[in-house]
C-alpha cells in the first residue's frame, strides 16, 4: 500500500474555503414533488453544496422499493435548473454511469455494497475511462481498508482525478448502538495513507437513527474530516427507505447550525503550546516502547528458564493473576478497563509467541 493517488487537491476542484463540504438530500428519489420540494428547502439553508438522491437502490430483499431509475434523473435535472446545488447519485453498474452522464448528473458515488466487489468496481471504472467527473467512493460494508483503497485506485487508474472517500461505517453481525459501527481508526488510517484525499463522513448510515446524527457529525469535524453527507427528506416518517435516519430540512439546518467547526491550526501561542505538549507525548511514547522492549526481553529470559526446567509455557493461573492485578492498577489510574484488557491480551499473545519460538529454537540445538 505504498502508491499515492493521482488526484487534485480538494480546494482545487471543490471546496474553496475552509468550511466542511455539506452534501444532503433524500436516501431515495421517490417522486418529482418530493425531490424538488426537499431540494428547495435544503438549498434555503444556504449550507448545502451538493444534493444527493438514490436513483437505483441496492436492497437486501427483492420486491422492496428499488428506486425510480431514469425517470428520477429528470427530476434531478430540474433541481440543477432551480437551485444552485450540484447533484450526486449512486452508480452500481456501467449502465447507471451512462444514464447519469446522459442526464447531466454532476457527481457519482459508489455504494458500500458495490465497493465490496472488485469486479463491479472495475466495470464502473472502465465505463468512466475518458470522462471527467468527480467520483466518491464509500467504504465497503466490511472493515477492510485495502478493499476501500483498491476501489479508490481502480477509479483513479481510469483517469478520474476528482475523488473523495465517504466513510459510512461498517456492518457488524454483533448488535451495536450504531447501524454501522464507525471504527474511526479506519478513516484516520486512510487519511494518514493519502493525506490529500478528502474524506466525507456519512453520519446517516453510521447512525441509522436521527438521535445519534449530531454527535457523529461533530466527531467527524473534530477529527478534521472534510465534509458530511446527511440524508434529508421533506417528510422522513413516510420515506420509502431509511425513514428512521432522515431529517427534515429544517432539522438538518438546526443540526448544521449547532456544529462547531474546528480550525486545523490555531494562532501562534496555541500552536507553540501544542508543539510542546506533542513533544511530551513523543517522549512518553519512546519510554513506553523502551519499557515494552524490556518486558519482552524479560519474557525471553523466563522462556529460556522454563524450558531449562521443562515447564509448560502457558500457565492459566499466572495469566489470570496478571489480568486481575493489572486491571486493578489500571482502574486506580483511571484507565478504561476494556482498553487495558486489549493491550494486555496483545502483550500476552506476543509473549507466548516469543516463548514458543525460543522453545523451538533451543530444542533444535
Ligand atoms: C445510500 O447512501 O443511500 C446508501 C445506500 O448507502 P450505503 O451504500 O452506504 O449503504
Ligand atoms: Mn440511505
Amino acid at each position: 500500500m505504498s502508491n499515492q493517488l493521482d488526484i487534485l487537491s480538494f480546494d482545487q476542484w471543490c471546496n474553496k474555503g475552509q468550511q466542511p463540504l455539506i452534501i444532503s438530500g433524500p436516501c431515495s428519489a421517490e417522486s418529482e414533488e418530493q425531490v424538488i420540494q426537499t431540494a428547495k428547502q435544503i438549498e434555503a439553508l444556504g449550507k448545502v453544496k451538493i444534493y444527493r438522491a438514490g436513483i437505483w437502490k441496492p436492497r437486501t430483499r427483492p420486491h422492496s422499493f428499488e428506486g425510480k431509475g431514469e425517470e428520477a434523473l429528470i427530476w434531478l435535472k430540474q433541481v440543477k435548473a432551480q437551485t444552485s446545488m450540484k447533484t450526486a447519485v449512486e452508480v452500481a453498474k456501467p449502465q447507471h454511469v451512462e444514464l447519469a452522464l446522459k442526464h447531466g448528473v454532476d457527481i457519482l458515488w459508489l455504494g458500500a455494497r458495490t465497493v465490496v466487489n472488485p469486479f463491479s468496481v472495475q466495470e464502473i471504472a472502465d465505463s468512466l475511462q475518458g470522462v471527467d467527473i468527480p467520483v466518491m467512493v464509500k467504504n465497503p460494508l466490511n472493515p477492510d481498508i485495502s478493499l476501500w483503497i483498491g476501489a479508490l485506485e481502480r477509479i483513479n487508474d481510469a483517469g478520474i482525478n476528482k475523488i473523495m472517500a465517504i466513510h459510512r461505517g461498517f456492518d457488524f453481525f454483533k448488535k451495536s448502538l450504531y447501524r454501522n459501527v464507525p471504527m474511526w481508526e479506519i478513516p484516520i488510517e486512510l487519511k494518514r495513507h493519502f493525506p490529500n484525499l478528502p474524506i466525507i463522513i456519512d453520519p446517516s448510515h453510521i447512525a441509522g437513527k436521527r438521535e445519534l446524527l449530531f454527535d457523529i457529525a461533530q466527531k467527524a469535524l473534530d477529527l478534521d474530516m472534510n465534509g458530511l453527507m446527511i440524508e434529508s427528506h421533506n417528510n422522513p416518517d413516510v420515506a420509502f427507505t431509511d425513514a428512521a435516519q432522515q431529517l427534515t430540512p429544517e432539522n438538518l439546518g438546526k443540526l448544521l447550525n449547532q456544529l462547531v467547526v474546528r480550525r486545523e491550526k490555531g494562532n501562534f501561542v496555541f500552536q507553540h503550546k501544542l508543539e510542546e505538549l506533542r513533544s511530551e507525548i513523543d517522549k512518553l511514547d519512546a519510554e513506553l516502547i523502551e519499557i515494552l522492549a524490556q518486558r519482552l526481553n524479560m519474557v525471553d529470559e523466563i522462556g529460556r528458564y522454563k524450558l531449562h526446567n521443562n515447564i509448560a509455557i502457558y500457565q492459566v493461573k499466572r495469566w489470570t493473576n496478571i489480568l486481575q492485578n493489572r486491571l486493578e492498577i489500571g482502574e486506580n489510574q483511571g484507565i478504561n478497563t476494556e482498553f487495558l484488557m486489549k493491550i494486555l491480551q496483545l502483550v500476552h499473545k506476543e509473549s507466548i509467541q516469543r516463548q514458543t519460538q525460543i522453545y523451538k529454537d533451543l530444542e533444535k540445538e
